[in-house]
């Protein structure tokens, strides 16, 4: 089997595309074909070793795969079954998906909604389950389409992107921050959103405790002082969903929107999902992402690529999804 091994001893660290027994595959209770995995920021930042994500040497990346089960000693799982796995530490601690196999628990499988094909599951992927996720919150805490706009964050990112589609075809004004406009403004327009803004105006340091409201709700996939600044920004009784730290972990804010305007604070983690919440979300996923959208998300590459696209994507420069098809 090929796969994307990372090795690191001391200082020394490497990425390479290699030949691997199938034996070399950890314990685990399912044996899958994988077909696809796909890039998300934190595959990136592990790749390129610019952040401490793998906490067991070698490893084989990619937090996300989809494929069909190959053999299972879990009676929940038969050969050819299609499965999707999003997190639970693949990739970080368990070897993950960026290889043409993998041996992993059963706890840790979602089975492939009927209405998305395997390759639309990859597309999907971490990034789409977590936007899902986020939209799941927004509407736990009261929000509805009547409620006001709502703000994505990192819009033209895989989180965003997928967020972005998702509420405005929910019915959502969507206000779209990206860095990006001039580039993808037709882009993030096309996947439903009504307005665009620069993502300068929420990213500097030291914005007022409160601001103008401009938004009841937001996803926010950047963190730091773009989450203080939305939080500041976000309309009474208003909700931020914060999933991601793009711009930065910390957050340095005032209690001022939480004591003045009773905005709530959300945070989602996909990684460790209860499987009943991931059902849920992929059902979600089968009734309200437009599927038709996500070919102008993604972007197709090969296990050779996945440097150089791990490259791109801490870089910022990758417009929605990367899927990697592993047997190429
Ligand atoms: P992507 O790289 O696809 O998207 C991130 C986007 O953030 C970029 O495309 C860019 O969008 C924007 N961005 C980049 N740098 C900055 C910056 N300095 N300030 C503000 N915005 C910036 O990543 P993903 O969509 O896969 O993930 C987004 C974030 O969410 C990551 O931090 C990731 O770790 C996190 N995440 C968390 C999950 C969870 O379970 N909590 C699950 C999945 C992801 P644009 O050019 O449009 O501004």
């Amino acid at each position: 089997m090929r796969a994307v091994l990372l090795n690191k001893t001391d200082d020394d660290f490497s990425c390479d595309v290699v030949d691997l027994a199938e034996d070399a595959l950890p314990d685990g209770e399912v044996l899958v074909a994988v077909e696809y995995s796909t890039l998300n920021y934190k595959d990136g930042l592990a790749i390129t070793d610019s952040s401490p994500i793998v906490r067991s040497w070698p490893m084989v990346p990619g937090v996300d795969l989809a494929g069909t089960v190959l053999s299972s000693s879990e009676d929940g799982y038969k050969v050819g079954d299609r499965v999707v796995l999003n997190g639970w530490d693949v990739g970080e601690k368990h070897w993950g998906g960026l290889a043409e196999r993998a041996r992993v628990q059963a706890a840790w499988l979602t089975r492939i909604p009927e209405d998305f094909s395997t390759y639309e599951a990859a597309a999907i992927g971490t990034a789409g389950y977590t936007a899902m996720l986020c939209v799941l919150a927004l509407e736990e805490h009261g929000l509805t389409p009547e409620s006001g706009p709502i703000l994505v964050t990192g819009a033209a990112g895989g989180v965003g992107s997928v967020a972005v589609s998702i509420l405005a075809g929910l019915g959502y004004e969507v206000v779209a921050s990206s860095g990006r406009v001039d580039s993808e403004g037709d882009y993030l327009r096309s996947l439903g959103a009504a307005s665009l803004i620069d993502r300068v105006e929420l990213s500097s340091e030291g914005g007022r405790p409160l601001a103008k409201t401009r938004w009841t709700g937001a996803i926010d996939v950047a963190g730091s002082h773009t989450l203080a600044n939305v939080l500041a920004a976000t309309a009474p009784h208003g909700c931020v969903v914060a999933c991601g730290l793009a711009q930065g972990m910390d957050l340095v804010t005032t209690v001022a929107p939480f004591i003045l305007r009773g905005v709530t604070l959300v945070g989602v983690d996909s990684v460790h999902e209860s499987q009943e919440r991931r059902q849920t979300a992929w059902s979600r996923l089968a009734t309200d992402l437009d599927v038709s959208q996500l070919e102008s998300m993604v972007s197709e590459i090969g296990l050779d690529d996945v440097p150089k696209s791990a490259a791109d994507i801490v870089a910022g420069k990758v417009r929605g999804r990367i899927v990697v098809d592993v047997g190429r």
